[in-house]
């Protein structure tokens, strides 16, 4: 680790400082934390010795960004897909459905999205990760991929235990018995909770955080998720999951959980999940006392517009999670359901979004954009206080992003040039726990040969066995679609079709 380090004379945007016309400030690094800024940090600089110095004149430095919903595993189905059902994309896209990946593949897979993030300013990804089975190799070959590009990650290992045919309405009634059994059967988790239980008890590393992850409530059993619940009490570890993305899964709640009063969020709070450790992607198919309840607990959101469009799903009522307590984060989501790690789209749609749910006249949007995706992720994420903005004290995850990119010429307002211009072309600079991770807008730990040699290794096989799963699927996937349309009609008090 470097011992310290002088990033000097950039403009430093801070989401509760001045956005529009940030301030030239040095921002003072020592063992990988943020010390001092401003003439504190140019007078600490002075006295220490061996100070590396980063000239940041003509540029932006904002904090790294953090994107709250990823998923590493199917990085290399990209561009594979059109807009699609959520249900038929699983049956192409999941883990599940291929055979076991090679250690090679798992490390290029990783690299690659991870890769895309730094070269979008994100320094933080949470990483929802499907193992097929208790797989040591291929969590030792993720944890290796992260540790060697140096991005830090709040990684999770996906739980679910509850057969497939079970998580949607109408299909343990509609589909033969072919197709359930192609769905898959409840599973004992009991082996992915011991590998659980061993990941967590490992030293600990700076860069690297354990969440927990049970894939959706309906997935899981009740008995997984009070595992779940227990466990993130005991360790303080975030629990991340995915609520409400579809209509179908709303519907499932009126159809299924009559118990927990048709809704999934108080199915979650009497599993002991409900509160600030939690955070849901998506919640779109949310209703507004849900979105009540949810904000009084202060839980998190994280915001994925661009995969919820993608896949036809609509749009989170943000709005109304702000001013029901919620914190808003913003998240790129899937490789092959969104399809870019572009936390710049993620933060644009944000505001967009946001100010179409608000009234006519109002300002603001940009500045709620960039602070779900800075501040706002790092408590979704469990690391309020350490990450997300660049203040002493905090860790030093820092972007530079070019001011003579053309998104920001001429500067009128930082913020909002950053939110509506900008794009992963300024991100020069990508700075992690005070090392250099990404320079002249390449990583720098990783060579371009290395990634290059294992996806060519790697990806003809993977191609191939896509066209099976297709094809294998094809069916299926037929029958899922009518099903879908069945779901489409069947009658729902809430759209989130609509934008507002
Ligand atoms: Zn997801």
């Amino acid at each position: 680790m470097s011992a310290a380090l002088l990033v000097r004379g950039g403009r430093v945007l801070d989401p509760d400082g001045e956005l529009h016309k940030p301030p030239v400030a040095d921002v003072f690094v020592e063992d990988g934390r943020i010390v001092a800024l401003g003439e504190a940090a140019t007078g600490a600089a002075a006295q220490h010795a061996g100070v590396s110095v980063i000239d940041a004149a003509g540029m932006l430095v904002v904090p790294g960004f953090v994107n709250a919903h990823y998923h590493s595993h199917d990085v290399l189905l990209r561009g594979l897909f059109e807009q699609m059902p959520l249900e038929v994309w699983g049956l192409f896209s999941f883990p599940q459905n291929y055979p076991r990946r090679s250690e090679a593949e798992v490390r290029a897979r990783t690299l690659l999205g991870a890769a895309e993030c730094l070269r979008s300013g994100v320094t933080t990804t949470q990483d929802m990760v499907t193992l097929v089975g208790p797989d040591r190799p291929h969590v030792d070959a993720i944890v290796g991929a992260y540790r060697d590009l140096g991005i830090r990650v709040v990684l999770g290992l996906q739980l679910g235990d509850v057969a497939g045919a079970d998580t949607v309405p109408f299909w343990r009634e509609e589909l033969s018995e072919a197709d359930l059994a192609q769905l898959g059967v409840a599973s004992d988790p009991a082996p992915m909770q011991r590998l659980i239980e061993e990941l967590f008890s490992r030293p600990a590393d700076p860069l690297l955080t354990w969440g927990l992850a049970p894939s959706a409530p309906q997935r899981c059993s009740e008995a997984l998720l009070q595992w779940t619940g227990a466990l993130a009490r005991e360790t303080g570890a975030q629990v991340f999951t995915h609520v409400y993305e579809t209509r179908s899964q709303a519907l499932l709640a009126r159809l299924a959980y009559g118990a927990d009063d048709q809704s999934l969020i108080a199915y979650l709070d009497r599993m002991g999940l409900l509160g600030p450790s939690l955070t849901v992607a998506h919640g779109v198919w949310i209703g507004d006392a849900e979105i009540e309840r949810f904000g009084a607990a202060g839980a998190n959101l994280a915001f994925n517009p661009m995969s919820n469009l993608k896949l036809m799903n609509g749009v989170a009522p943000i709005r109304r999670y702000a001013e029901a307590g919620a914190n808003l984060s913003v998240g790129c989501d899937n490789c092959s359901g969104n399809d870019a790690q572009n936390i710049f789209e993620s933060m644009k749609a944000f505001a967009l979004f946001w100010a179409l749910q608000g009234e006519a006249g109002e300002t603001g949007a940009a500045a709620e954009a960039f602070r779900a995706a800075t501040l706002g992720g790092a408590r979704a994420l469990g690391l309020e206080g350490e990450i997300g903005a660049i203040r002493p004290g905090y860790r030093a995850d820092i972007t530079l992003l070019r001011l003579d990119d053309p998104a920001f010429v001429p500067l009128n307002s930082a913020v909002r040039q950053l939110v509506y211009a900008g794009s992963p072309r300024a991100v020069d600079t990508v700075i992690v726990e005070g090392e250099v991770v990404l320079a002249g807008g390449r990583p720098t730990e990783i060579g371009p040969g290395e990634l290059d040699a294992l996806l060519g290794q790697v990806q003809p096989l993977l191609a191939a066995e896509v066209e099976t799963v297709l094809a294998r699927n094809a069916h299926l996937a037929s029958e899922v679609l009518r099903i879908h349309e069945r779901i489409q009609r069947a009658p729902l008090e809430i759209d989130r079709l609509r934008i507002a």
